[in-house]
């Protein structure tokens, strides 16, 4: 397979078909770039670590169409609750809940999905073979790299054969993990605590259908230290998710299969409860953020970008968003209408924010031990407040839309905005660097929107850069036109509002994008507002070349 690649035909070598690599090569194939995923197992994950796959990560997955399928394997509505209980049969100490999140709010078109990881990657991974832009190579490990200043020489192995090959290729996605050999082969440094605690997952089969009907939850604590029941598939599907302490001598081979079925049994509180072990897996509780996330032509994304405790749910969130950050600069650079520098504002960009979505975890993973300690001390008053602080944990829409980006590809327009830090509230905000507001739209010309009787903002940003303005512009519409032609940039412009292409439908856009009628924002393809005018100008197109020069790194 490895040997039909020759080095003209791999702009991107992906490493690792995680959810991070595979979401890459989509977004890559999405905008016509080939790209070769070299993995070292035999196919995806089996076990399900992750569920949570939450908003952003569900309006990047949007246009994909694979929503339907990953929601029919996902958990059912109803369950977005953690429960601590003295087992899954036992008594109830508390519950926490965040706002339904079943339906979608005004903030999105899209609604968290819970859906277990393993479930996750094999649906990526059957979407991702219906490009003829993407390779897949399973049990193909890449051992070495080298680069130089007109690419990146790859050495990979087959793991059956053991037949060695080297790929040469344009740039490198290194989503191959937390314990990266990329990361490790450029000698990039991983900043912040390495060791927090260990922890071992226990996947197993075991029909719950009784409880959990009676209490649905993704998660039931256990106020004995028995471990957090964590629901992954059906209902007989679970996860144990423990940790262990090699301090007090507890190591991962006391772990048996037989020592495995009882932690599963004591979890439900059924000791006679059929048990079946699927595997289990140990893993490492750190807060980590690589010190750069480029080294020349290879990007690390994903876990090997960053490794941060599972509170809250944003690991592979994280890394999805990274790679949504990353494809769209990488294929503008292969297609030749945006300069190599733009591929700086990759680090720039997302480092900042997977340090404060470390952050972030972490203060979970605080708020979660309050809550046991509260527990184990009997405090009445004390358990409720701190299960009350919990809803931090599952409720952090501001944390997942909120974030704005800062770097040399984004034109201030002189405001700093109302970017929330508030992790539970997001509030709308189309400052320069800020993921660009969800707003309903009516087609007004049938042409615009293939029939579709609404959509989103959202749904216009993908492949190309996006100027909305109102209907009455006889500015920016031009100037951008004028502007992008010269600079070789794909760009599409609609006007929005009565006679223009598509009229607010709900909320008025302009208020939300903090534009006055004649104003208008220019918006990336991975939706982020890149310039903003919020009113006429009669410098038109030199704005809108300063912007659109910007955004694709052609500025000096
Ligand atoms: C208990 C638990 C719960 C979690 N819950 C959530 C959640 O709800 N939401 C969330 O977003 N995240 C969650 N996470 C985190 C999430 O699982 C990770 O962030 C995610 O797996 C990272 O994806 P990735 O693609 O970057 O890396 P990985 O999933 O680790 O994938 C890396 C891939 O690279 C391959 N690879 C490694 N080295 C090589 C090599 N040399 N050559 C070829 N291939 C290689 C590996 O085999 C692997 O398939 C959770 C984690 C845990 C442990």
């Amino acid at each position: 397979m490895v040997d039909r690649w020759t080095s003209a035909d791999t702009p991107v070598l992906v490493v690792g078909a995680g959810p991070v690599g595979l979401s890459a090569a989509i977004l890559l194939a999405r905008l016509g770039v080939k790209a070769l995923v070299v993995e070292r197992h035999a196919s995806t994950t089996n076990h399900p670590k992750s569920r949570a796959v939450l908003t952003r990560t569900m309006e990047i997955l949007r246009p994909w169409g694979v929503e339907g399928d990953l929601r029919a394997q996902a958990l059912p509505p109803g369950a977005f609750r953690f429960i601590w209980i003295e087992s899954l049969a036992g008594r109830e100490i508390g519950r926490v809940e965040p706002p339904n999140r079943d339906v979608p709010g005004p903030n999105s078109p899209n609604t968290i999905c819970m859906v277990a990881q393993d479930a996750f990657e094999a649906q990526l991974r059957r979407h991702a073979e219906t490009y003829r832009e993407i390779e897949l190579s399973f049990a193909t490990e890449l051992i070495a790299l080298d680069q130089d200043e007109q690419g990146v020489s790859v050495r990979l192995r087959n793991r059956h054969s053991r037949e060695l090959k080297t790929v040469r290729a344009s740039y490198v996605i290194a989503a191959d993990g937390a314990s990266s050999r990329v990361r490790e082969a450029l000698s990039v440094a991983m900043l912040g605590p390495g060791e927090l605690d260990h922890n071992i997952n226990i996947h197993f089969r075991a029909e719950l259908a009784p409880w959990v009907r009676t209490r649905p939850a993704v998660g039931y604590i256990s106020s004995v230290g028995n471990g957090t029941l964590l629901w992954a598939h059906g209902t007989d599907r679970w996860l144990i998710l423990r940790a262990f302490d090699p301090a007090r001598g507890e190591r991962p081979e006391h772990f048996t299969p037989q020592r495995c079925l009882e932690l599963a049994r004591a979890a439900v509180g059924m000791p006679d409860l059929p048990v079946e072990l699927i595997n289990i897996a140990f893993w490492t509780r750190t807060a980590q953020v690589a010190q750069r996330f480029q080294v020349g032509r290879v990007f690390l994304a994903g876990d090997a970008a960053h490794r941060f405790p599972p509170t809250g749910g944003f690991g592979a969130n994280t890394g999805i968003q990274d790679v949504h950050n990353l494809a769209w600069k990488l294929a503008a650079v292969v297609r030749g209408w945006a300069h190599p520098r733009l591929l700086e504002t990759y680090d720039e960009e997302r480092r900042p924010i997977a340090q404060a979505n470390t952050d972030f975890s972490v203060t979970n993973g605080h708020r979660w031990a309050a809550a046991q300690q509260a527990i184990l001390s009997g405090d009445e008053a004390a358990v409720a407040s701190a299960l009350k602080e919990q809803v931090k944990h599952l409720d952090s829409e501001g944390q997942d839309l909120g974030f704005c980006y800062a770097s040399g590809a984004l034109v201030s327009d002189g405001t700093r905005g109302a970017i929330t830090r508030n992790s539970q509230v997001y509030v709308p905000c189309a400052v320069p660097g800020a993921r660009a507001p969800h707003v309903w739209l009516r087609p007004v010309k049938p042409s615009a929107a293939a029939g579709a009787p609404r959509l989103s903002t959202l749904d216009l940003f993908e492949r190309q850069f996006v100027l909305l303005s109102g209907p009455r512009d006889e500015f920016w519409r031009s100037a951008a036109q004028a502007a992008a032609q010269d600079l070789g940039i794909p760009l599409s412009v609609y006007a929005i509002g009565p006679g223009g292409d598509f009229e607010s439908h709900g909320d008025d856009w302009t208020q939300l994008y903090e534009l006055d009628a004649l104003g208008a924002v220019l918006v990336r393809p991975d939706g982020h507002v890149a310039w903003r005018a919020r009113g006429p100008s009669n410098h038109a197109v030199a704005l809108l070349r300063q912007g659109l020069a910007a955004a694709s790194g052609r500025q000096t």
